[in-house]
């Protein structure tokens, strides 16, 4: 595997690809590396000729700068795994790499990014834009890929590349749990004992929401049913439920005709976890 800190290295690599006719699979990573990265990268691994993987912590979608602080990191073992699924380039740049000294362009999809979660974290959409952007730029692949849990995310990125013309295509792919549901996170590390077995809650409620959409219900009762789940559980302080139109994240509400994406956030003692789960009638 080639691992290269600095954009000439990485295009370099890239570039040697594309003459020999080979298509590149993308996958942005912040490291801390886990089943649901890996799941990524087999996508991409099955569906191009070349496999490029990136890590970076990126400082500009954190709100919090203990958040920053706490965020987990191993590059020698996330190197090992990257390696173990033939991946054949890695990117793992310094942040002055990605943000060169007087940097001051941002990319933002102004509606996107300002609701939802987006309004629970100020700014964090701007700058998974603004580095994913970035990143698509000086990776050039035929593809990227994405895991579904963070759903408002990969909607972001599609708007943005629908609306930049970037000439790539994004895939989606479905949410890798734990045995017992859990999402898979590199945040789950940070989590206590009692914490971790709290967590599933969120799993649960969804799989509540999944019964009663099938059952026939209103958005209202959904809302409600999800609170319940997730207020039983002490250990969890809830921060957002929230049900929308899957893909344009706008309001519903009254009987669940549609598909529709219900997004939760949660905080597990100073862990904030998310969760997702679309939903057709
Ligand atoms: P992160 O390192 O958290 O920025 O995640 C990198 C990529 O992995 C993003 O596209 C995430 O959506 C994706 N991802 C993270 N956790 C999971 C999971 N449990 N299942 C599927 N994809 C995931």
């Amino acid at each position: 595997m080639e691992i290269c800190a600095s954009v000439e290295d990485i295009r370099s690599v890239v570039a040697g690809y594309k003459r020999a006719g080979e298509s590149v699979g993308l996958v942005t990573t912040m490291g801390a590396l886990h089943e649901g990265h890996l799941t990524l990268m087999r996508r991409a691994r099955a569906d191009h000729d070349r496999v490029v993987a990136t890590i970076f912590v990126n400082p500009t979608q954190f709100g919090e700068v203990a958040d920053l602080a706490h965020y987990p990191s191993d590059d020698a073992r996330d190197i090992d795994l990257l390696k173990g699924e033939g991946v054949d380039a890695l990117f793992l740049p310094e942040v002055a790499v990605i943000y060169p000294p007087g940097d001051e362009t941002i990319v933002e999809t102004t509606e996107l990014a300002n609701k939802l979660h987006g309004k629970v974290r100020p700014g964090h959409f701007r700058g998974v834009a603004t580095v994913v952007a970035r990143l698509f730029n000086i990776c050039l692949p035929d593809a990227a890929y994405f895991g579904e849990k963070d759903y408002q995310q990969l909607q972001v990125i599609r708007r943005m590349v629908r609306d930049l013309h970037f000439p790539l295509a994004i895939v989606g792919v479905p949410t890798v749990r734990e045995p017992d549901g859990l999402a898979m996170s590199s945040r789950n590390v940070r989590l206590t004992e009692a914490d971790r077995a709290a967590a599933v809650v969120l799993n649960r409620s969804l799989s509540e929401a999944e019964r009663l959409v099938a059952g026939g219900t209103t958005v209202e009762a959904l809302g409600d049913a999800i609170r319940a789940v997730i207020r039983s559980e002490p250990r969890a302080t809830l921060r957002a439920v929230d049900i929308v139109a899957a893909e344009t994240l706008t309001p519903v509400s009254g009987p669940v005709t549609g598909k529709i994406a219900i997004m939760l956030s949660a905080e597990f003692g100073s862990v904030l976890l998310i969760d997702q789960r679309e939903i057709a009638p």
